[in-house]
């Protein structure tokens, strides 16, 4: 690590860092980012070379690290990036930087021990009125489920990480659009600029010019749990007497409000009812006792549901993910530093290379000069809990999560959904543009077999060709929200947005491909428009299983008495959405087709059962919140607490912060 201030993790186990020299090593490069290499980081990075870590290294680092338990350290690999004008501008800086920080003791800011309270840095401009957004978010009512963040760091050697940080917004643009956030750091102080709205107008030239530093974190946010407004906005800034954080979110905790009540009677000041201002909180106290990589443990000890994480400590980014992996992280390399982000497309965007996914449970600490990153695995579990949705719906196409093109696994939902569901018709049309990649697997495989699995004998101008057409035409200056204050306008919201092509669908058998069905309003509008422009026959078919219960770890689903499917049959559902027929894909093709078991994956919202421990919902395993000792008597009285909750609860819906 780069300077061996109180920032410098003191790991647990530390399992690996990289090492890929790109020119020979400069004499005053970072000594601890030169700490040679080895092992198989390049079975995950591809063509990342590594090499041994020499016996004066090892040393070195036994030395820094001697407070952790040998047991606790299963492998250390190093893959460190020494790059030709090493001593740029921005290293000379930081070196400069860090000098004068080390005798800086940052003397505004309020110790985090008990009784004392947090200063938490506001964001630096609100523009939209919560209001505003309010009233947006109300008449989004009528849409499918929503992303609730995405999240990105960088750690670059050449250049500040302002812009490239402002490019990762924009390709994560898609994963939340109330308010957008760029935290950089220059070796001497943090930077922050949060604003409301959509990255586009969040940012100006003179915002990203006021964002000094080669490192720093971003994020895009739509609601998790906290308010629509801007204190919820990230990433939260946190100054306390070790130094400075940063922290970008995306997830949901199931147990915040344990953590904080708990944290409030020892005399945190909360600025937000959002969760990650509870991580920020718990993150500062455990620094104040610990190094970073044992702090960042301890607190994932105690946060129990769905985060991944990129964080600042002064300098330093890390990222990381809860151990069930639940939402998507990964690592990329650009040619100047490393970013990680939610998702691929976001290192794309700055014409990187993907090295792999950050693994559930794992930190990763990336070197504030840019040459390499740490890893740590922190905790282990038997099973993951990823998102199958991600695949389905939330990811962007182009994006690859778990060594998968986000697109091919569409494609293969839809072949699969074909195999599963298929029905005789003259055209297959996609939902644009959420079923696209789906409809092409779809019709592809149709052409391929018949509904019956026989062989079909096509070509593609015989009769029995099943046409893939264009048939509903996007209206893209529709935004995701418009001002519609009545029941009857939002009815006839699709037609703002959506118009068939008559000549495609006029006396023609149709079936129309989605990913998914929430309230079922915009099935039914879907249907009715076809059956208008002439369609004899309208089928709907849905790449995904039926989604029976709401999600708790950070997708804005719909409560459970406003799901369609949550207290209706499929027959039921056909008939009200006025289809000639319906079919989804099963839990079991989705496991096969993303090539993981069911235990592997988070059903939550299609079974409802959950891979977290959540008030009044059944669990798909073994798994028990953390005990937090609560504000008064311990444990016993937060346990009480958390029966007399559930027991409130028991009459109806559990309470969900953004329901
Ligand atoms: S409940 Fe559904 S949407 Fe939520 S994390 Fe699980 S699979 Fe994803």
């Amino acid at each position: 690590m780069s300077d061996g201030r109180d920032v410098t993790p003191t790991p647990g186990r530390a399992i690996e860092s990289g090492t890929e020299s790109k020119s020979e090593t400069k004499p005053d490069a970072n000594p601890d980012a030169e700490t040679g290499g080895g092992g198989d980081a390049g079975a995950d990075a591809g063509a990342h070379k590594t090499k041994e870590l020499d016996s004066e290294v090892l040393s070195q680092l036994s030395a820094d690290r001697d407070d952790i338990s040998t047991e606790d350290k299963i492998e250390t690999k190093t893959k460190t990036k020494i790059k030709a004008g090493n001593e740029s501008d921005h290293n000379a800086d930081n070196n400069h930087s860090n000098a004068i920080d080390q005798t800086t003791d940052l003397k505004s800011a309020s110790s985090l021990n008990s009784g004392t309270s947090v200063p938490i840095s506001q964001p630096s401009k609100i523009s939209s009125s919560e209001d505003k957004q309010q009233t947006q978010r109300q008449t989004n009512s009528g849409s499918g489920p929503t992303e609730k963040c995405g999240v990105v760091g960088v750690a670059l050697t050449d250049r500040r990480a302002a812009r490239p940080l402002y490019y990762s917004l924009y390709a994560l643009q898609h994963r939340g659009q109330e308010s957008a956030g760029i935290v950089t750091h220059d070796g001497f102080q943090q930077h922050s600029h949060v604003e409301m709205g959509l990255v586009g107008d969040a940012f100006d030239e003179s915002d990203l010019n006021t964002l000094a530093g080669g490192t720093g974190i971003g994020h895009v946010r739509y609601p998790t749990s906290g308010g629509v407004n801007a204190c919820c906005a990230q990433p939260f800034s946190v100054s306390f007497k070790s130094g400075s954080l940063g922290l970008s979110h995306n997830g949901n905790l199931v147990n915040a409000d344990e953590i904080r009540d708990e944290l409030e009677s020892l005399g945190h000041a909360f600025t937000s009812d959002g969760d990650t201002e509870v991580i920020a909180h718990e993150l500062a106290r455990n620094l104040l006792e610990a190094d970073l990589v044992r702090a960042v443990k301890q607190t994932m000890e105690r946060i129990h549901g769905s985060y991944a994480l990129t964080i600042m400590h002064d300098e330093t980014v890390l990222a990381v993910r809860d151990p069930e992996g639940n939402r998507p992280l990964c690592i990329g390399e650009v040619e100047d530093g490393y970013v990680v982000a939610s998702e691929s497309a976001a290192i794309d965007t700055l014409d990187g290379e993907l090295v792999r996914d950050v693994r559930p449970g794992e930190l990763v600490v990336l070197d504030a000069d840019g040459s390499g990153f740490e890893s740590y695995q922190l905790t282990d579990r038997q099973n993951t809990a990823h998102c199958f949705f991600e695949h389905v719906y939330f990811a962007r196409p182009d994006s690859v999560i778990n060594e998968t093109l986000v697109y091919e696994a569409r494609r293969n939902l839809g072949r699969k959904l074909w195999a599963e569901q298929g029905v005789e018709t003259d055209v297959v049309m996609p939902v644009p543009d959420s079923g696209r990649a789906f409809a092409s697997g779809y019709a592809d495989a149709a052409n391929e077999t018949t509904a019956d699995g026989d062989i079909r004998e096509t070509t593609s101008t015989n009769d029995d060709a099943i046409e893939f057409a264009e048939g509903l035409m996007k209206n893209r200056y529709v935004g995701r929200t418009f001002i519609m204050p009545t029941q009857d306008e939002r009815e006839r919201a699709v037609r703002l947005k959506l118009n068939p092509i008559k000549s495609t669908v006029e006396g023609r058998s149709v079936t129309i491909i989605d990913d998914s069905i929430v309230r079922g309003t915009t099935s039914r509008q879907l249907v009715q428009l076809l059956r208008d422009a002439g369609a004899s026959e309208v089928h709907v078919r849905i790449g995904a299983p039926q989604i029976i219960a709401p999600c708790y770890m950070g997708i804005d689903m719909a409560s459970r008495d406003e799901l369609i499917a949550a207290d209706k049959s499929t027959e039921e559902i056909r008939a009200e959405i006025d289809a000639d027929s319906l079919g989804y894909l099963s839990v079991d093709a989705v496991a096969d087709v993303l090539g993981e078991h069911r235990s592997d994956l988070c059903l939550g919202c299609v079974t409802g059962s959950y891979p977290y421990d959540i008030d009044n919902e059944d669990s798909d395993r073994d798994v028990t919140r953390p005990v937090i000792a609560g504000p008064d008597t311990g444990a016993d009285a937060t346990n009480q607490k958390n029966e007399s909750k559930q027991e409130a609860a028991s009459d109806g819906e559990p309470a969900r912060a953004d329901d």
